[in-house]
């Protein structure tokens, strides 16, 4: 195997602080304090539109924020002086919306940046993505198209290309919300494993089975704020705050 051991780390992997962002006169995110620490699992819920995308986002600086404060392991992404890629480079992303390359193999799809960004050798990368691929229960796919492959099949593959560039934390926002619900449970069992095996994850979802068996804990955001969080079994058997309450009374 050619994929460094994993340093142990302890403290903070995300910690955003008074995080405000607009889109034009849209306040998007009023004031947000999001913490993840290491090697947990926090699920964020909540309805559309009520900012969960953008707080995503704003992690890897896909969006800029208006104001406050992120550090991801400690270094604040909004400094013009740091080294965004580095930072990007710790972390993967997965999306509704798998964002696989159409017109490469499997294989491509997974070594691709490992040689152009960890700068791997053809064979390592192939190495690690054969790896990858047996982790997600895709062995033996290499030279499939992703047009060729189920939806479910094809997020799989967005999560072995992302643990392919060796992330220390993964950000998903709502990766089966495109899926045919018996694609679902796959690709969750996917995202359990890695929960157990230690990784730190960001994870927008709808699916509150997995929020409540594998989150560390919940956060609930609506209008651009977080008005509830905590423990996921807590959260979920009793919502304190009337907008929790009116959400989870629709989605359970
Ligand atoms: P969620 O993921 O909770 O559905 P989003 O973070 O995607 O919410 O969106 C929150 C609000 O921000 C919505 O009103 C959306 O229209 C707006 N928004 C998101 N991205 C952009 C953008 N790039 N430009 C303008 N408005 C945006
Ligand atoms: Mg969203």
């Amino acid at each position: 195997m050619t994929t460094t051991a994993r340093p142990e780390r302890s403290g903070a992997a995300i910690d955003v602080r008074g995080l405000h962002k607009s889109f034009g006169s849209n306040e998007v995110l009023k004031g947000i304090d999001f913490h993840v620490d290491n090697g947990q699992v926090v699920c964020v819920i909540g309805p559309s539109g009520s900012g969960k995308s953008t707080l995503l986002r704003c992690v890897n600086r896909l969006e800029e924020a208006d104001q406050g404060q992120i550090l991801v392991e400690g270094i604040d992404v909004c400094d013009p002086e740091t080294d965004l890629d580095a930072v990007r480079s710790r972390i993967g992303m997965v999306f509704q919306q798998f964002n696989l390359f159409p017109h490469m193999s499997v294989l491509r799809n997974l070594t691709v940046a490992q040689e152009k960004v960890r700068k791997r050798s053809r064979k390592e990368a192939v190495e690690v993505a054969r790896a990858n691929l047996e982790k997600v229960g895709l062995a033996g796919r290499e030279d499939a198209y992703p047009a060729h492959l189920s939806g479910g099949q094809q997020q799989r593959v967005a999560i072995a290309r992302a643990l392919s560039m060796d992330p220390d934390m993964m950000l998903f926002d709502e990766p089966t919300s495109a899926l045919d619900p018996e694609l679902v449970g796959d690709v969750l069992e996917v995202m359990k494993t890695l929960a157990s095996e230690g990784m730190t994850m960001m994870v927008v979802t709808h699916e509150m089975g997995f929020a409540r068996e594998v989150g560390d804990k919940l956060v609930f955001m609506d209008g651009g704020v977080i008005v509830e969080e905590g423990d996921p079994h807590t959260v979920l058997a009793t919502p304190q705050h009337e907008r929790t309450q009116a959400f989870l009374s629709k989605v359970l």
